[in-house]
């Protein structure tokens, strides 16, 4: 596992109080310094902001830890193209 990875769990871990602006601001200013390097966190913050819009509530419980892995896997995917 490399450090893009990390970041990458920590990210998906932290997007729910990130939505909800609960962080505080040098979290926050992590992980949007990690957004801006790698789309597929963005694509991710994407997907939940319309989840969101969609159901008009953040789901308590967005991302199961099976979940999460396929979407880690995806990532990866998607990145080594
Ligand atoms: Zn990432």
């Amino acid at each position: 596992m490399n450090a893009e990875d990390m970041a990458c769990r920590e990210l998906v871990a932290l997007i729910t109080e990130y939505l909800e602006a609960a962080l505080p601001q040098s979290e926050q200013e992590r992980l949007e310094g990690h957004l801006s390097e790698c789309s597929g966190c963005r694509a991710y913050l994407e997907q939940m902001r319309q989840t969101i819009r969609t159901l008009g509530i953040l789901p308590k419980e967005p991302v199961p830890p099976d979940v999460r892995e396929k979407l880690l896997q995806a990532f990866r995917a998607w990145k080594s193209g």
